[in-house]
């Protein structure tokens, strides 16, 4: 469509009023410093924290190891259906109030059965989370396993073996983790064995690691989407390739921040991977730890990069429900919803 004018001005309400969809978000990574605190006490978990304040300070990351330390150090309050189905609600929640309309989640079994959890305690809580939030919050939300990078390909073996009596309750896998020295072939045979099963395939790529790491995610693994990906802009033919297949890339401006893959926001390169045709999106990729929601990376990322307009903002929104593994019924309703949006927003101008 031809998207209307809209003063720059607006864009922050614009932003936050667009229906979107969530494509890249770790459910362990959405819970906040008061949670984890709540539920330490509810399960008697002594904390290395003296209180939120303690931990919140904590979040002083230099790169993706030292969030990964914190992020599992918050993951061992989690030990009860309850828990995971409290994290979940309370990230759906925040979601819907951000004009999620779609979440395609991710949450990594292996941080919590090698803590004694059984996965069938994670996946129950998580997913009663997420048929409770399509009834009372009308948002819609499915779970995506993801295997994590710095473990064998032997233990992520395993964890799909242990998961598949729970086949009905998640959607495909993803790969995730400390990234540089685990490539994608590392997991080629697991993600085979996905892929023989029907699941959809996703995988960090690029995010810290080289453009190489993108090229076996397609190439080996044969995933469906790349998570991050930002570092395909230093190769040309790749580019080309992600431009020409329309492969989606789930881009987190706050956490290439924060982890300091893009220091300053301003230098961020997702206006230039959107100009070049590939199928950016945007995504809060751990909301607790970097410092916002989905909707605050839209409007950090759009303040701190004056060429994104609101032609942009449509073009982000839109690959979101395009992107997403969601029925073709519903990904067009959500791309009419986003329609009527900006239509409403182009006639209240004067
Ligand atoms: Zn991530």
């Amino acid at each position: 469509m031809k998207v209307p004018v809209i003063p720059t001005k607006r864009l922050p309400e614009l932003l936050r009023a667009m229906p979107k969809a969530e494509l890249h978000i770790h459910i362990e990574g959405s819970l906040e410093p008061e949670l984890i605190f709540a539920l330490a006490e509810r399960n008697g978990v002594q904390l290395p924290y003296a209180d939120v304040e303690a931990l919140r300070s904590a979040y002083a990351f230099t790169d993706l190891q030292s969030f990964l330390d914190i992020y599992y150090a918050g993951a061992s309050v989690l030990l009860k259906e309850e828990d995971f189905y409290d994290m979940a609600r309370a990230y759906l929640k925040r979601a819907a109030a951000d004009n999620v309309l779609h979440a395609e989640i991710f949450f990594d079994p292996q941080t919590h059965t090698a803590r004694g959890v059984p996965i069938e305690v994670v996946v129950a809580g998580l997913h009663r989370a997420c048929v409770d939030a399509e009834v009372e919050l009308g948002i819609s939300s499915a779970l995506i396993l993801c295997f994590l990078r710095h473990l064998s390909e032997d233990d992520a073996l395993q964890t799909l073996e242990a998961a598949l009596p729970l086949r009905d309750k998640f959607i495909g896998v993803g790969l995730d983790s400390s990234e540089v020295g685990h490539p994608p072939e590392k997991f080629a045979r697991v993600f085979a064995r996905c892929r023989e099963l029907g699941l959809h395939l996703v995988a960090h790529a690029g995010e810290e690691g080289p453009p190489a790491y993108i090229w076996s995610a397609l190439d080996v693994l044969k995933v469906e989407r790349i998570d991050h990906g930002v570092q395909a802009a230093q190769d040309a033919a790749l580019m080309q390739r992600l431009a020409d297949e329309r492969i989606a890339l789930t881009v987190c401006p706050l956490s290439n921040q924060k982890l300091r893959v893009f220091p300053d926001l301003a230098d961020h390169n997702l206006k230039q991977l959107l100009d070049a045709g590939l199928a950016v999106t945007v995504n809060s990729d751990d909301p607790a730890y970097f410092g916002g929601y989905i909707n605050d990376n839209f409007v950090q990322l759009f303040e701190a990069v004056p060429a994104l307009t609101a032609k942009d903002a449509y073009h982000l929104a839109f690959n979101s429900f395009e992107a997403s593994f969601a029925p073709q019924p519903a990904k067009h309703a959500w791309e009419h919803a986003l329609k009527a949006c900006f239509e409403r927003f182009a006639d209240h101008q004067g």
